[in-house]
């Protein structure tokens, strides 16, 4: 195994191949305080990849109810446990250890997918990456517990009265999910005859369908399950980016060759979904581009946080987390910076405000964004984390984005205009 940096754990790591990096790389931001689980991203994902036979089963993209459902069924505890059981009362970080871009949130200092293989030896002997491979079953209901919440059972009476949001006693919470075109990722670790390849241009990780023979070693690699064998053909398959979107192929879409996102991604009806490409520099990191809307949310406010960073494959699927829930359980699921990200997405200041509202703007890439100044309009107070009331300055400020060639493509007001249309034209006009 060589050694590679692993941003998110703020730390080297072993994995099967030598560094090498993208010249962009695919990633997104949701933002799971609005996803509403209409599941449009999940059909509109089923309806452009998915609809054959042989493939009733697979859901590139699906969205699960937390913290008990699960596709495949229970993914996340299965995992969680295996390396629990191979470095138990390890699996920690040291929050302390949170030193500028090279350790945003701390070091990791249990055990990744990666190191942990090299201890475990299950009954098909030593492997690359520690997985397993869901039952058939696990994969047979997407959506079961949907809407399911963990707290107290009802007692009248028994709830306190004054526990407002942040944090509730009975919570559950949308997780949408497609796969995370991982920096370092497990299904392309695991494979033997390396089908898999990340592509330099985006890194977005495909699998050669010529080369794959089906051993399912990706499905087993994959530390979010985003990896899925079809019967019929013999092969595994999984998301492929939308990539004749990213590149700007579609001539409908994209009559200039605009970068335009996912299917899932435009379709978003909660707005909580905002794809992109950051630059990646000559050595492998992430290009210093605050002005890059991803980038910014990410990198330089730390307000959306990788999920389940520990496991090793630095995803690039990143998430604003859900400030109502528990925070040993979001801890868990998206690292130390938790706390960090929800004091800011609570009472976001100017700059962040204005970012969070080209969400669902537009579908082209935005690659830029830029902020006009506008005047005050409102005070608001508002309940932090800790229970102290904070006031929010609002100012009507316009944010603008950018496409990859510079245009400006969306214009957004903080102070949604009103546009009353004229009474003697319409017969419903108010
Ligand atoms: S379309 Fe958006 S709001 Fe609806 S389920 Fe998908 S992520 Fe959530
Ligand atoms: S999420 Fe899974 S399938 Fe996607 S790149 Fe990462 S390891 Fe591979």
């Amino acid at each position: 195994m060589a050694m590679v940096y692993n941003w998110q754990l703020g730390r080297p790591m072993s994995y099967p191949y030598e560094e090498k990096h993208p010249q962009w790389q695919f990633a997104f931001v949701f933002n799971i305080n609005r996803c509403i689980a209409c599941q449009t991203c999940t059909m509109a994902c089923k309806s452009t990849w998915t609809f054959a036979k042989g493939q009733e089963s697979m859901w590139w993209n699906n969205v699960e109810t937390k913290p008990f459902g699960g596709y495949p069924r229970n993914w996340d505890a299965k995992l969680l446990s295996m390396l629990e059981g191979v470095n138990p009362g390890q699996q920690s970080w040291d929050a302390a250890a949170k030193n500028g871009r090279e350790k945003p949130y701390g070091e990791f200092t249990g055990m990744t997918i990666f190191d942990a293989a090299k201890k475990y030896v299950g009954p098909e002997g030593p492997q690359a990456v520690l997985g397993y491979q869901p039952t058939e079953a696990e994969w047979r209901t997407p959506n079961l517990h949907e809407d399911a919440a963990q707290g107290m059972k009802y007692q009248p009476g028994a709830f306190d009265q004054t526990s407002q949001l942040p944090e509730h006693r009975v919570w559950f919470f949308y997780l949408a999910r497609i796969c995370n075109h991982c920096t370092y990722p497990g299904c392309l670790g695991a494979c033997p005859r390396q089908a898999i390849y990340k592509r330099p241009e985006d890194g977005i990780v495909l699998i050669d369908q010529e080369r794959c023979r089906g051993y399912r070693k990706c499905v087993e690699g994959c530390p979010y399950k985003k990896v899925m064998f079809r019967p019929n053909t013999r092969t595994s398959e999984k998301c492929v980016g939308c990539y004749p979107r990213i590149e700007g192929k579609d001539p409908e879409l994209s009559p200039n060759g605009e970068p335009v996102e996912t299917r899932c991604m435009s379709v978003c009806v909660g707005k909580i979904r905002m794809q992109g490409l950051v630059k990646i520099g000559d050595d492998g990191k992430w290009a210093n581009d605050p002005e890059n809307p991803l980038c910014y949310l990410i990198r330089e406010r730390q307000v959306a946080l990788p999920l389940y960073p520990q496991f090793g494959t630095e995803p690039n699927g990143f998430y604003i987390p859900p400030r109502w829930v528990p925070r040993g359980y979001l801890q868990q699921m998206f690292g130390p910076g938790v706390d960090r990200a929800i004091e800011q997405y609570c009472c976001p200041d100017r700059e962040l405000l204005a970012v969070l509202q080209l969400f669902r703007a537009q579908r082209q890439i935005l690659f830029k964004f830029k902020i006009e100044k506008g005047p005050k309009v409102a005070e608001v107070p508002i309940k932090m984390p800790n229970g102290q009331i904070k006031v929010q300055h609002l100012y009507n400020d316009t944010v603008m984005g950018f496409n990859k060639f510079g245009k400006e493509v969306v214009r957004v007001t903080i102070d949604e205009p009103i546009h009353k249309r004229p009474f003697a034209k319409h017969a419903n006009s108010i």
